[in-house]
């Protein structure tokens, strides 16, 4: 269950960062999800609410926002999002491109008391 190991790890990253502000608990957490991380927006607020008792997270609300896939091509420099799975550059039509943005999970905000 990828959505688990994900949720384990954002639990520790929000301990780590309590404990380095000193907080008691956290109240908010702010994800953005890359379109190509393979989670599932809901499946990880339900595994989160889930696995968040006994933390630092136990009342914290989690905040998801979804970020499109921005490639950018390597042989004109154009970046821009995705669009309908095409590893193509819209400008100059070569598919020398790279993902920059949109591949993983990225811890954005915390909110801590
Ligand atoms: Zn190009």
């Amino acid at each position: 269950m990828h959505e688990l190991s994900v949720v384990n790890s954002l639990i520790e990253l929000c301990e780590q960062n309590a404990k380095a502000n000193d907080a008691q608990k956290v109240i908010k957490v702010e994800v953005k999800i890359g379109k190509l991380s393979g989670i599932e927006p809901h499946f990880l607020q339900l595994t989160f609410d889930t696995f968040k008792e006994k933390t630092i997270c136990e009342n914290a609300k989690l905040l998801v926002n979804i970020q499109e896939v921005i490639i950018e091509c390597l042989s004109c420099g154009f970046q821009g999002t995705l669009k309908n799975n095409e590893f193509i550059c819209e400008k100059c039509g070569g598919n020398d491109v790279r993902v920059v943005d949109g591949e993983d999970m990225v811890l954005m905000r915390l909110e801590m008391e």
